[in-house]
């Protein structure tokens, strides 16, 4: 559609952020459009239709996504928050980052068994969605999917996560 080809052109590539030698995606035009952000939301669960329970979405742009997706399915929604966050986190899941480690955490709030469509809303190297993952099994939650804004290819995301189910919308 009109309104997801502009969102593409919306993804801002901010060179040396947060780093030198980093090239940003700025997803925040394409939030100050309403059409295009619509147009994302629904391109993101489309392929997903009827086969999850919940939309989980990853701390912090993540869960603009996936709050909407969740509202837009009628899904329940969880959020995956990085590492002291939550009053009562029922497992946690540590990442290795270029420098340190991060975790990621969440509670139980839904049956054992649930189908998650998991939201992000960047795949870069895939430590994120691959703590995520794990996070999921620790719960005995089932993945439905993976659903990502934008995929940077050269960073090997793809294959560090091995989903099947993996769906990028816009990809470098
Ligand atoms: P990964 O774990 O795949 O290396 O990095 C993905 C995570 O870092 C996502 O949660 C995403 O929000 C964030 N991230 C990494 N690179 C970028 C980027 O260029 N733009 C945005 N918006 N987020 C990024």
């Amino acid at each position: 559609s009109a309104a997801l080809q502009r969102a593409e052109s919306l993804i801002l590539e901010v060179p040396d952020y947060p780093a030198a030698g980093i090239l940003f995606r700025d997803i925040t035009p394409l939030l100050a459009d309403g059409p295009a952000f619509r147009a994302t939301v629904d391109a993101l669960i489309a392929p997903f239709a009827g086969t999850f329970d919940v939309v989980a979405g990853l701390e912090a742009r993540g869960f603009l996504f996936a709050s909407a997706a969740a509202y837009a399915s009628g899904a329940g929604l969880m959020p995956v928050r990085k590492a002291g966050k939550l009053p009562r986190p029922a497992a946690q899941v540590d990442y290795a980052l270029e420098y340190g480690v991060a975790v990621v955490e969440a509670h139980d709030d839904f049956p054992r068994g649930s189908r998650v469509l998991l939201i992000d809303d960047v795949l870069a190297t895939g430590g994120t969605l691959i703590a995520a993952h794990a996070l999921m099994r620790e719960l005995g939650y089932e993945v439905a999917g993976t659903s990502v804004l934008f995929e940077i290819e050269d960073l090997g995301g793809r294959a560090a996560l091995n989903d099947p189910q993996l769906h990028t919308v816009f990809h470098s």
